[in-house]
């Protein structure tokens, strides 16, 4: 059955190559449950200040319509794009998709960042750095509105090359994040020569924060050493009231989840924007 999901995703993604830059100004007639074959596409999800209340951008999540399997999550995907090699054009395919949807964003809520998952192949890939500033030339978006996730496990995996490529990202102007922070092995004597703005602590630790202490103490704990680092904090799986002024309170910047919203296809997420919600 993967196998299935698999070839119609290399079929999805070769098509996905061949957008022309000329059409980055175009919506994507994207209704995906009318469609015959499997699409890639890609859900957003708010990511509000929590100084402000207000909404600062969205990260891109991807998600494959199957016709048959209906909406299948990246968890089951991803890992067989990582193995197939196919995550390169999945991931290429991503990036130019989401700066395209922030440009047209621009236009009505300029400033706004999108935050783009980047995998551990993609993060090794060494055209990667030519292919964003490529990228970022065409949709005519400042660089430092896009942010990259990368989690601290393929961060870590190799931190020396890693140094290297996050500084070459950074250079760009782009931003960078350290996505699920806490739940791998970070070696605190490179974490703070990495050029990262933002540790995103993981759902784990913030879905408990309310109901066991040392959950509580261990966001606590990320938050002091993020700000020490001179790093911000954003707050993944933010679902309750109570999370939320808990983590205002250890004057965490960001919070991300439920609480505020799920991820949203384009057209909610433009609503979204439009209602101007202030938490
Ligand atoms: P992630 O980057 O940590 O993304 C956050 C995940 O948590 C998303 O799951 C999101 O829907 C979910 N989430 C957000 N708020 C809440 C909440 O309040 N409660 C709960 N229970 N869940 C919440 P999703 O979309 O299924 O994505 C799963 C993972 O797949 C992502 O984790 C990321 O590692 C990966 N992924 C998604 N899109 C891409 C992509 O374009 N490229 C790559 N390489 N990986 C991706
Ligand atoms: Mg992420
Ligand atoms: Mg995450
Ligand atoms: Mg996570």
């Amino acid at each position: 059955d993967l196998l299935a999901v698999n070839s119609r995703l290399k079929e999805q993604i070769d098509n996905a190559a061949q957008i022309k830059a000329a059409n980055f100004n175009l919506k994507p007639p994207i209704d995906a449950t009318k469609e015959q074959s499997s699409k890639l596409l890609l859900h957003y999800q708010p990511i509000i200040s929590l100084s402000t209340g207000k909404i600062t951008g969205f990260e891109a999540l991807v998600r494959l319509w199957h016709p048959q399997r209906g909406m299948v999550s990246p968890s089951d995907f991803i890992p067989v794009a990582e193995e197939t090699n196919l995550i390169m054009p999945l991931g290429a395919w991503v990036l130019q998709e989401a700066c395209r949807q922030l440009q047209i964003w621009n236009l009505t809520y300029p400033g706004l960042t999108i935050s783009v998952n980047i995998s551990g192949k993609q993060f090794s890939q060494p055209d990667l750095v030519a292919q964003i500033k490529q990228i970022l030339q065409n949709t005519n978006l400042s660089a430092d509105q896009l942010k990259l996730e990368i989690t601290e496990s393929v961060i870590m995996e190799n931190a020396e090359s890693a140094t290297a490529m996050l500084e070459q990202l950074k250079n760009l102007g782009v931003q960078l994040s350290i996505d699920d922070f806490g739940t791998g092995y970070s070696s605190l004597s490179y974490l703070h020569r990495f050029p990262i703005d933002t540790l995103k602590v993981d759902r784990s630790f913030v879905s408990r924060m309310s109901i066991d202490g040392n959950n509580w103490k261990i966001v606590q704990s990320i938050i002091t050493l993020a700000h020490t680092m001179r790093m911000d904090v954003t707050a993944e799986g933010v679902e309750t009231v109570n999370q939320l002024e808990q983590l205002r309170a250890l004057e965490c910047e960001q919070g991300q989840g439920y609480f505020f919203s799920k991820p949203l296809d384009i057209e909610a997420a433009s609503q979204f924007l439009d209602k101007g919600t202030q938490w």
